[in-house]
């Protein structure tokens, strides 16, 4: 924050400071807002200014240790609690959301810097994880079977897998949790939520609306803190919590994983990503550029379904290429807050410089600027949509995450050179395929190695569809009808007859 502007200065306009005056900014404990021990805060940025929005909570690892114990404490209770019941509070804070989405959405600009619309769209998003599993809760199965050699009988019944931790990233700082969170409660499970230290006010924001909805003290606790390794490492070892939930980097992921080993949790982990988007001859280059720009530009990149790599066949690559830098040229940047803009600010400075040497190391080896590659002087952390062709496949950026509103293409002229070159990378979330071929489209979805893929579209997140990845882009499912499976076990009860 510069010297002669306060936090409510930098916030703006006055619906932008009263939205973050009136924002939880306390940790949720056992159903009461509560400060951190000795009250300790940390600033909350607005990345389009870089100045401080507000403080929050900054949990010490006592603080942790407490929300958990009310997780604990929580969980026999709200197992106790009928499936409708829960169902009913799933539905009430989807339509709570739906009564604040101006506000939500104002917050999520703020700290996380998407235009206005796009907050809007991720709210939506978010809310609609709510409903599929307030429809999932009431539709917890289990099975009853003659044993083969007949005489025994099994019976086998589905029950919460217990308190949960659940870690979340900034990039989409309600979606991520909401994904989390529904199916959490619709089993039956208590949770401890550590959103990330850049993006706590959503989160927070959502908890008072579950309180809201009547869920039951203890039964969702979260815990702000700028010390994430120094709170969940001990929690994560304690053997209180029975389930690790984690959306975020592959190392990080790593980390949680062996942390997990230690007593056995069941984990999820939705980690990075590495999408190709692959663009054959046969497509509709109009399609395929409309498929890219969505792929590309959702949350101005920062996605771990961003396309990293835009693989186009020789023969209509420049085509494609121009097309694609012409509507990239056109979209406005500034402020998320600001009408008619389209690309917000990066989430901070460093996220600022990676793209750019990204940008330089392609260019250095070869890659040909089409628009943008200048990185802007001045307050925020913002980038130009950038497309750039001939990308060799030597690029960091055809390695890395580039999480930046940036399209590399890079020319192939075979399937099977596109294919390999689509699954050469340690990642596997999604990818995607633009071809009028029915049969290349069945062919390449087959061989490709990601949890997903887009035929002839770049969007593919949705609610009631199964979300994850292969390789390291992590373990389990969230969403579809299996998302509610990784926070219930399996029990199976043999019965002689
Ligand atoms: P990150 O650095 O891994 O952080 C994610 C979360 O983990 C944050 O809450 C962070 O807290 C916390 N964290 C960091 N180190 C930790 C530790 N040692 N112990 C416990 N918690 C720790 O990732 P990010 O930069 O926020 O998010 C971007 C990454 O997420 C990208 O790689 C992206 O692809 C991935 N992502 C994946 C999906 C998916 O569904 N597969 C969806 C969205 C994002 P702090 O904020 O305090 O650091």
């Amino acid at each position: 924050m510069t010297a002669d502007r306060t936090p409510q200065e930098a916030a703006g306009s006055d619906t932008q400071r009263e939205v973050i005056d009136a924002a939880p900014k306390q940790l949720f404990i056992a159903g009461r807002w509560v400060d951190a021990n000795e009250s300790a805060t940390f600033e909350v940025r607005d990345p389009s200014t870089g100045e401080a929005l507000c403080n929050v909570a900054d949990a010490s690892p006592a603080d942790g240790r407490a929300a958990l114990d009310a997780a604990v404490a929580a969980q026999p209770g709200f197992a106790a609690q009928s499936p409708r019941a829960r169902a009913d509070m799933l539905t009430r804070a989807f339509e709570l959301i739906h009564e604040r989405i101006d506000e939500l959405a104002l917050l999520m600009t703020l700290e996380m810097g998407k235009p206005v619309a796009e907050a809007r769209g991720e709210i939506t998003y978010a809310a609609e994880f709510l409903r599929h599993f307030a429809g999932e809760a009431v539709r917890i199965n289990g099975g009853y079977q003659v044993a083969p050699a007949g005489g025994a009988r099994f019976l086998v019944a589905r029950q919460p897998v217990g308190p949960c931790l659940l870690i979340t990233p900034w990039n989409f700082p309600l979606a991520m949790g909401t994904r989390k969170i529904g199916p959490a409660l619709a089993a039956g499970c208590t949770s401890v939520i550590k959103p990330a230290q850049q993006t706590p006010l959503s989160m927070l924001a959502f908890v008072d609306i579950l309180r809201e909805a009547g869920v039951p003290d203890g039964v969702v606790n979260v815990v702000t803190t700028t010390a994430a390794n120094g709170v969940m490492e001990p929690l994560i070892r304690s053997g209180l919590a029975r389930k690790l939930s984690f959306t975020g980097s592959t190392k990080v992921g790593k980390i949680l994983l062996e942390q997990s080993a230690e007593h056995v949790l069941r984990t999820s982990m939705e980690l990075g990503g590495n999408a190709p988007l692959l663009v054959f001859e046969d497509a509709d280059v109009d399609e395929a550029v409309e498929g890219a720009l969505a792929a590309k530009m959702r949350n101005m990149g920062e996605a771990c379904t961003a396309a990293n790599r835009i693989l186009v066949h020789e023969s209509i690559i420049d085509a494609f290429g121009e097309k694609l830098a012409k509507k990239m040229a056109a979209m406005p940047v500034g402020r998320g807050t600001d009408d008619g803009v389209k690309v917000g600010p990066l989430i901070d400075d460093v996220a600022q410089r990676k793209v750019s040497e990204l940008v330089a190391d392609a260019v250095e080896q070869g890659a040909e600027v089409l628009t943008g590659g200048e990185t802007p002087t001045g307050g925020g952390y913002f980038y130009p949509p950038t497309v750039l062709t001939r990308v060799p496949r030597s690029a960091r950026m055809a390695n890395e995450e580039i999480f930046g509103p940036v399209a590399p293409l890079t020319p192939f002229s075979t399937e099977d050179e596109a294919v390999e070159a689509a699954n050469d990378t340690e990642f596997g979330l999604v990818s995607f395929v633009f071809t009028n071929d029915l049969r290349r489209a069945l062919r390449v979805s087959e061989a490709l190695e990601t949890g997903m893929v887009g035929i002839n579209q770049g969007v593919v997140s949705n609610p009631a569809a199964p979300f994850g990845g292969v390789k390291q882009s992590g373990l389990g499912r969230e969403g579809g009808s299996v998302g509610i499976d990784e926070f219930l076990e399996t029990k199976y009860v043999g019965i002689a007859l």
